[in-house]
C-alpha cells in the first residue's frame, strides 16, 4: 500500500530522517520503536504530508504522492491531493488535539462533513458507529474536557476512521496516557488490527509491540538500523549493543 523511498528529512542542518525506505504491505503491522530525537515522528509527519520532505517518494497505491517537480524544485502537490492523502491514511497523535467547543459526536463527524462533504445524517450514523467501535457510545454528547485521557484517545482513534482511512499512523498513543488507561487504548489498537487495517505505529511499549507487529523496525539518529519479525527481532537484538541498550532502559 504505501512505499517510501530515500525519505530525507532535514531541519537546518540535522537530518532528522537520513534516507528511509519502507514498503507496507496490504494489512501489515509495522512497529517503529528507537530512542527520543530519533526522527520516528517526523517519518510519521512526513508520511501525512504534514512536513514537507526534502528528498525521497512516496508512493500510496502505487502514486506517487505530495510532491511535483515546478522549475526545478521540489513543491507540494495540490491542495486537493493533500487532503485526499490525507483521508486515505489516518493519523493519532501523543496528545489527542480534540477540538474542545464541540461534543464528541461533533469531533468525529467534523472530517468527514468538512473535508469529505458528506450529508450531516450520513455523518452522525457514521460517526455513532466509529463511536461504537471504541467502546464510547455513550459519550457522544459530551465535551472533551470531561473525559479520561484514555476515553479521549480512543474519540481521535473513531475521528481518525470516520474519514475510512485504509491506513493508520499511531505516534506514541499511549505515552501521554496514566498507566492503567494505557490498556483500553491497546485494546482499541488491538480490535483495528484484527479488522485488518494497515498501521504503523510507533510506541515505547515493548510488549505491545511484539504482540502486535508483523515487523519491529529500530530507528536511530533518521536511519532504520535494524528490523524484523518480532519473535527474531527481540530473540537477537541482544547482538546489537545500541538495540539491546534501548530496550534495556524501556523496560
Ligand atoms: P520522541 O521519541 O522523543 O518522540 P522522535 O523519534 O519522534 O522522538 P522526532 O520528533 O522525529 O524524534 O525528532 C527528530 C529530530 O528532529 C530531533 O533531533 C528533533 O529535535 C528534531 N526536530 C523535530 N521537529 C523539529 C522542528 N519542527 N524543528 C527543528 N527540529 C525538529
Ligand atoms: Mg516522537
Amino acid at each position: 500500500v504505501l512505499e517510501l523511498k530515500g525519505i530525507v528529512k532535514r531541519y537546518g542542518k540535522l537530518k532528522a530522517v537520513d534516507g528511509v525506505d519502507l514498503s507496507v504491505l496490504p494489512g501489515e503491522k509495522v512497529v517503529i520503536i528507537g530512542p527520543s530525537g530519533s526522527g520516528k515522528s517526523t517519518l510519521l509527519r512526513s508520511v501525512n504530508m504534514l512536513e514537507q520532505i526534502d528528498e525521497g517518494h512516496i508512493l500510496f497505491e502505487g502514486r506517487d504522492v505530495g510532491y511535483v517537480m515546478r522549475k526545478g524544485k521540489r513543491v507540494p502537490d495540490s491542495h486537493r491531493n493533500i487532503c485526499r492523502l490525507r483521508s486515505e491514511i489516518g493519523m493519532v497523535f501523543q496528545h489527542f488535539y480534540l477540538f474542545p467547543h464541540m461534543t464528541v459526536l461533533g469531533n468525529v463527524m467534523e472530517g468527514p462533513v468538512t473535508v469529505k462533504g458528506m450529508d450531516k445524517e450520513e455523518a452522525r450514523r457514521l460517526a455513532c458507529m466509529m463511536l461504537e467501535k471504541v467502546g464510547l457510545s455513550d459519550k457522544k454528547e459530551v465535551f472533551p474536557a470531561t473525559l479520561s485521557g484514555g476515553q479521549k484517545q480512543r474519540v481521535a482513534i473513531a475521528r481518525a476512521l470516520a474519514m475510512q482511512p485504509k491506513m493508520m499512523l499511531f505516534d506514541e498513543p499511549t505515552s501521554a496516557l496514566d498507566p492503567e488507561l494505557v490498556g483500553e487504548v491497546f485494546d482499541t489498537i488491538r480490535a483495528l488490527a484484527k479488522d485488518g487495517m494497515t498501521m504503523i505505529i510507533v510506541t515505547h511499549q515493548m510488549g505491545f509491540a511484539r504482540e502486535i507487529a508483523d515487523r519491529v523496525i529500530f530507528m536511530e539518529a533518521g536511519v532504520f538500523v535494524d528490523s524484523g519479525r518480532p519473535g527474531d527481532f527481540f530473540g537477537t537484538c541482544q547482538e546489537n549493543e545500541r538495540i539491546s541498550s534501548f530496550l534495556s532502559r524501556c523496560l
